[in-house]
């Protein structure tokens, strides 16, 4: 079975899972979406109204800040990972719960890593960031890369967050026009590591697209 096989078996599975509570406020699953060789893979918090209704991770108005700050810094939807700690929407938008975010991480979001194995991950907000660096404080580490066992995690604020409090969106942006110089340095130290350099997506200098120029 192929990589791009099993994940829609995981989105499958996301769509009729009943292991917590959260099953009940979900219309549709959102298992999360991009290329299985994707470089990058960003985590939120776990789908919102629009998110319920397309079963598509970052559509609503949060997502739309997401793509900006992405083209900002160079990237796009297309080439990257985009999920969730936690695949169905919470009722009301309330934080998702350890025990929610336990059990759907152990069941989906763990396996989708270990199937994408993007050297780099990218968290939005806290509840992301608690997992995979436990203890930080988001208003102390926003913007930093971290290694973690032979991965590196950039944690950023939510969108939502600097929606809620525009005070915060400058700071998201210059954390996002800081993500290609940590890409490089990220880069730089997984072929050191022995890692293979990988692409996702379309080349940049791909000649079929400068050719239409
Ligand atoms: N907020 C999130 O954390 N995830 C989404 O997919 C949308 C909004
Ligand atoms: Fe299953 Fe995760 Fe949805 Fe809970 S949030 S029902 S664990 S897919």
């Amino acid at each position: 079975m192929t990589a791009q096989e099993t994940l829609a078996g995981i989105a499958e599975a996301v769509s009729v899972c009943t292991k917590c509570a959260l099953h009940h406020s979900r219309k549709h699953g959102v298992p999360g979406e991009g290329p299985p060789n994707a470089e990058i893979m960003f985590i939120g918090e776990g789908p919102g109204f629009h998110e319920n209704e397309q079963g598509r991770p970052f559509v609503g108005a949060a997502g739309q800040l997401l793509d900006s700050l992405l083209a900002g810094a160079g990237l796009n939807r297309a080439e990257v990972w985009i999920t969730n700690v936690v695949k169905c929407r919470p009722p009301a938008n309330r934080d998702p719960l350890p025990e929610e975010i336990d059990v759907c991480t152990r069941s989906y979001l763990d396996a989708q890593l270990r199937l994408i194995n993007p050297p780099i991950i990218v968290t939005l907000g806290r509840i992301s960031m608690g997992k995979y660096l436990p203890g930080a404080k988001i208003g102390d580490v926003h913007g930093q890369m971290r290694r973690v066992g032979d991965r590196h995690v950039i944690a950023m604020y939510h969108p939502a967050a600097a929606l809620r409090q525009p005070s915060l969106k400058p700071v998201l942006e210059a954390d996002f026009a800081r993500l290609p110089a940590l890409l490089k340095q990220a880069r730089l130290a997984h072929e050191k590591m022995g890692a293979q350099p990988r692409t996702a997506g379309p080349e940049p200098d791909d000649p079929k697209q400068l050719s239409m120029f």
